[in-house]
């Protein structure tokens, strides 16, 4: 019986556009739903009373771009590398300023800036540099939970931005409110909605 999935993008799979470790991550989250002891745990709960609803899908993307759908899953991590600029090395040509979808980069007073809060972590600033400006990232995921289609659908909610530890710890949260629901049909989202239990 499924009643878990994990879909993930072909980021790691050779995807160039990848900035974070699907691959890696879908090991770890697996270990998660292993540990915790999820399906036997969800079988015993659910009975003979199994819907394809019942099953907790995980999605995982390797950049904003979101090929494995993620907004419409009940737990998923988007990958987002910061980029962290050589200010020694920058010669404020202005390319990346250009390149960013996002408009989070601009120069002001003799220095390249981002705003953070605007940067989704694509990786298009350090693909397009000149002089590899680009000295480094700081890679994490964005944590969005309770996406659902079905009769009432929802995106999902960003929470935060999480590091892949961190992750697994709110992976591990989730399953246990799943499993101690009362009513052990309702999708994550309504959980999150309806009970009032803190997730963030
Ligand atoms: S989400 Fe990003 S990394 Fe994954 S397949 Fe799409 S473009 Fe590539
Ligand atoms: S493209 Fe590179 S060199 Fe040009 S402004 Fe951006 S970081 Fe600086
Ligand atoms: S990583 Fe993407 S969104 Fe962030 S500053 Fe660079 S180009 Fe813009």
């Amino acid at each position: 019986m499924e009643l878990y999935k994990v879909e993930l993008c072909r980021g790691s799979r050779g995807c160039p556009r990848a900035v974070g470790d699907t691959n890696e991550l879908e090991g770890k989250i697996i270990n998660v739903f292993e540990k915790t002891g999820f399906v036997e745990k969800r079988q015993k709960q659910l009975g003979a009373n199994f819907k394809q609803h019942n099953v907790f899908k995980v999605g995982l993307a390797g950049c904003a771009n979101c090929c494995s759908q993620p907004q419409i899953k009940d737990f998923a991590l988007i990958a987002k590398a910061l980029p962290i600029f050589n200010n020694d090395l920058c010669n404020l040509c202005g390319v990346c300023v250009e390149a960013c979808k996002e408009k989070a980069l601009k120069i002001e007073g003799g220095n390249l800036a981002i705003n953070e809060d605007k940067c989704l972590g694509c990786g298009d600033c350090k693909r397009t540099c000149p002089v590899a400006a680009v000295k480094g990232e700081d890679v994490k995921w964005r944590l969005m939970v309770g996406g659902k289609l079905g009769r009432h659908p929802q995106l999902a909610q960003e929470l935060k931005d999480v590091y892949d530890r961190e992750g697994l710890l709110y992976l591990e949260k989730a399953i246990a409110m799943i499993l101690r629901a009362s009513d052990p049909h309702k999708r994550f989202a309504q959980l999150l909605e309806e009970e009032n239990i803190s997730f963030s």
